[in-house]
């Protein structure tokens, strides 16, 4: 696509006609309800940082705006400035105009870098390496190499937790059959992150559902959800990943597909409907697979009112939760964890003020941003611990940067996903102690 144009702006609306891709399009469409009012900026964490106006979600969708009418030339700063985001979608809650940002910032980063290029490293990472599993299994095994402690790696700078000594698809067979009673065939997405750093969440997941009735279908050819890449603005490679994800799970005779990872639900909810929008080819397969998409969480409270011959056992636990950003801002779904948890016996939730705030992750944000990255996650940290020393999330992502900056700065806090509560209540003994990658030792292989 080239910005050379011919469109004819007015105040209220300035798409008119244009060469456009159907996601500059899409962009173009909500960039045009945006009344400037400014009360995105409140609640955007890379603003509260900066307080640059170019960087707070007003200022991309008017940088956008000028980039489409042509007022400016596509830059490498224009470039920096959609990368300064986390894409946590708090900005599209408080619009009061209904601004769809999930349609703008990723729309306007495959723009810029059909503009301005993709840089080298990057575009061999997520057109090379993420659409082949063997290949993103080999560089976590690298990483597990990495110098480090027993809970982190040190990597380019970096501190990460520590991947878990083995895969997901090592401990986890292909398909776990239920425990009792069949009442149904499930799905299970676990994701990239939990299938290679954090696989006990995985494997504890898929035996929650076993242990409902549930026979547990992880196909072992699925591949990455594409968030890595369509967030990235390379909406090819996420599209031809999306795609290789319906033909998989479209063919499985299973009930619903369900995610413990907030990102990936979130994808197959939203980014999946702009990736394949209605008339184009994939739009049918689209459905048909969205139809089938459940939210992990949602789909355990059902089963859970449904069953008699579990109970919960009492975790004395005060914990507070941090409301992972694709779960709380683009699927509203925050309640959900805190509706399960709440089955524990002697559980107590300690809400703090900060509940809503993003952890400082955002992906490739993290890595291009450390330092504001670790600002944002810090601001998080100090809200949490005031709260309570036990932290609870519903996607790995956040416990992967959360873990990771505890570590730095040695804090006495643990980081769960809810599935590991509801695991540790209804299957688990007494709690054992947890690396920063949370594999509990001895985590074994179940058989099928
Ligand atoms: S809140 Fe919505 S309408 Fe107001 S400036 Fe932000 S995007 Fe525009
Ligand atoms: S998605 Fe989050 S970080 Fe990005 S502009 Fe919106 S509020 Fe700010």
């Amino acid at each position: 696509m080239t910005l050379k144009a011919g469109w004819a702006a007015t105040q209220y609306s300035f798409l008119v006609e244009k060469e456009l891709s159907p996601h500059a399009r899409a962009a173009a469409l909500e960039i045009d309800k945006c009344t400037s009012c400014g009360l995105c900026k409140v609640v955007c964490p890379v603003f509260d940082l900066s307080h640059r106006e170019a960087e707070s979600p007003r200022g991309k969708i008017n940088l956008l705006r000028a980039l489409l009418e042509e007022k400016l030339d596509p830059a490498e700063g224009s470039v920096d400035v959609f990368n300064r985001c986390l894409l946590c979608y708090a900005c599209q809650d408080a619009c009061p105009a209904g601004v769809l940002t999930e349609r703008v910032w990723i729309a306007a980063r495959e723009i810029l870098a059909d503009e301005v290029g993709r840089p080298f490293a990057k575009s061999m990472l997520l057109r090379r390496v993420l659409p082949q599993p063997r290949l993103v299994s080999l560089a976590v095994s690298l990483g597990r190499r990495a110098p480090g402690s027993d809970q982190v790696v040190r990597l380019r700078g970096m501190t990460l937790p520590r991947p878990a000594s083995n895969r997901l698809d090592r401990l986890l067979p292909e398909v776990l059959e239920p425990e009792g009673r069949l009442a149904g065939t499930v799905a299970l997405f676990p994701g990239c992150l939990i299938s290679e750093v954090f696989p006990h969440l995985g494997l504890r997941a898929a035996q929650l559902l076993a242990a409902l009735g549930y026979r547990v279908v992880t196909p072992r050819d699925r591949v990455c959800c594409g968030a890595p890449a369509f967030n990235n603005g390379d909406l090819g490679t996420g599209r031809r990943l999306a795609e290789k994800n319906l033909e998989l799970f479209n063919q499985l005779d299973v009930e619903c597909v369900l995610s413990p990872d907030a990102t990936c639900g979130g994808a197959f909810t939203h980014e999946y409907d702009m990736l394949f929008p209605a008339g184009s080819q994939w739009r049918s397969a689209y459905q048909l697979f969205r139809d089938r998409v459940l939210d992990f969480g949602e789909f355990l409270e059902k089963a859970l009112d449904g069953q008699v011959d579990l109970r919960f056992q009492p975790l004395p636990y005060r914990l507070t939760v941090h409301d992972s950003c694709h779960l709380n801002h683009l699927q509203h779904k925050a309640q959900v964890p805190r509706r399960l948890v709440q089955r524990i016996p002697g559980l107590q939730i300690s809400e703090n003020s900060e509940s809503d705030l993003c952890c400082g992750f955002g992906g490739s944000y993290s890595v291009m941003f450390p330092n504001e990255s670790r600002a944002i996650s810090r601001r998080k940290l100090d809200a949490l611990r005031q709260a309570a020393g036990m932290v609870m999330v519903g996607s790995p992502g956040c416990l992967w940067k959360l873990r990771s900056e505890a570590a730095l700065l040695g804090l006495d806090l643990r980081l769960v996903h809810y599935a590991e509560l509801l695991w540790e209540s209804l299957l688990g003994g007494p709690p054992a102690a947890t690396s920063a990658g949370g594999e509990k030792p001895g985590a074994e292989a179940v058989s099928p």
